[in-house]
């Protein structure tokens, strides 16, 4: 793909860049009490941060909360003036566009439902011609990488240079474990075709829930991306909107500090350099295993709801006595011994089984909870 595009790289607007930049707060602005909290843990932690907070929300379906709207401009107003953080929200139209520079927002994103509409993005795009502000574009909802591209082209050829692209995941009917598909190598293709273009990972709502968040952040920042956004809520059960991906300010400042950050630049013993190649060519290809591995899981746990709606036991002798066969017969001509695929498999059809085992008697025992006749002795 062909991509050109005119940027003022981050570590020259943002003064105190250091990777990754790290964008936090919460998806929704929802009280003064709740941004000025959230803000000031955040930034006890990471005063170099970027405070993020969505004032009108693109909710899918209506009679959800649709934002704030524009009291929180105002929140965010105290935030910067409290907490001396950078703000940022998410800009849908010419409105918000003009009314985020009137409350002296720093840094605008489009969101993913936005950038799927090149009228909307014009429309932004046109609003900002002759201001310079910092604008970030999420990648569409659905996986399409040149209307990613454009999106960016439309805001950098209204004149905006300090631009990134925040990859957040794709709608897509294969999610695995994830709320949004990660599909990692759409925003590599991406930094590929314009290298000196900044990428940020949004965790949150790739993962869909905390746990999933450690592992995405670090994979993001082995594909050398520059920056995170991560949804951070001072109460997350309590908040309006994705409530099951947020974390407290306390839990990101765990996953933060533990993340491992690895040069991109080559070290200058030409073995040691090999040797790194190899390890992060290695790191890679476990990273997919990983998620393979739990993809399939996910589809065993879809297996085991349908054979139990269709009174089919779990195990089935013949089928997954064909299946390894045919595994190994494939594994081997890989050059994969059949000890090492058998291996492998025994341990696949253990947990897969244990999944579905888990799928049949948790629902049974919803549909048919045991009332204190029957389990007494
Ligand atoms: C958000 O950042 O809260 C949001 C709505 O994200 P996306 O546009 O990626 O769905
Ligand atoms: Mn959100």
């Amino acid at each position: 793909m062909n991509l050109e595009l005119d940027i003022i790289p981050l570590k020259k607007w943002v003064s105190t860049y250091a990777k990754p930049l790290l964008i936090a707060g919460p998806c929704s602005a929802e009280s003064e009490e709740q941004m000025l909290d959230t803000a000031k843990q955040i930034a006890a932690f990471y005063p170099n941060s970027v405070f993020r907070a969505g004032i009108w929300k693109p909710r899918t379906r209506p009679n959800t909360f649709e934002g704030i709207g524009d009291i929180g401009l105002k929140w965010m107003q105290a935030v910067k003036r409290e907490t001396g953080l950078l703000t940022a929200t998410e800009v849908a139209n010419a409105e918000h566009v003009e009314k985020c520079l009137k409350h002296g927002i720093d840094i605008l994103w489009i969101g993913a439902r936005t950038t799927v509409n090149p009228f909307s993005v014009q429309e932004i795009a046109d609003a900002l011609k002759g201001v310079d502000i910092p604008v970030f574009v999420k990648n569409p909802i659905y996986p399409d990488l040149q209307l990613w591209a454009g999106a960016l082209e439309r805001i950098n050829n209204a004149g905006i240079k300090k631009i990134a692209a925040i990859h957040r995941g794709f709608y897509s009917y294969d999610n695995g474990p994830f709320r949004n598909s990660p599909k990692w190598e759409l925003a590599i293709e991406l930094k590929t075709a314009c290298p000196e273009l900044p990428v940020i990972c949004d965790p949150s709502h790739i993962g869909g829930t905390p746990e999933l968040i450690p592992y995405l952040a670090q994979k993001a920042m082995d594909m050398d991306m520059d920056g995170l956004m991560i949804e951070t809520h001072n109460s997350p059960i309590s908040a309006l909107s994705d409530a099951k991906q947020q974390i407290t300010p306390i839990e990101l400042n765990k996953i933060i500090s533990e993340l491992n950050i690895r040069s991109a630049s080559t070290a200058n013993i030409e073995v040691q350099t090999k040797l790194e190649e190899l390890r992060a060519i290695i790191h890679k290809l476990d990273n997919d295993l990983l998620e393979l591995l739990a993809k399939r899981m996910v589809v065993s746990a879809n297996i085991g709801e349908y054979k139990r709606d269709n009174n089919v036991t779990v195990l089935q002798v013949a089928h997954w006595r064909k299946l390894v066969e045919t595994s190994i017969s494939s594994g081997y001509q890989l050059g994969l011994t059949k000890e090492f695929i058998k291996g492998i498999y025994q341990l696949i059809h253990d947990e897969s089984i244990r999944k579905q085992t888990e799928v049949m008697n948790i629902s049974a025992l919803l549909n048919n909870p045991p009332s204190s006749e029957n389990t007494q002795i």
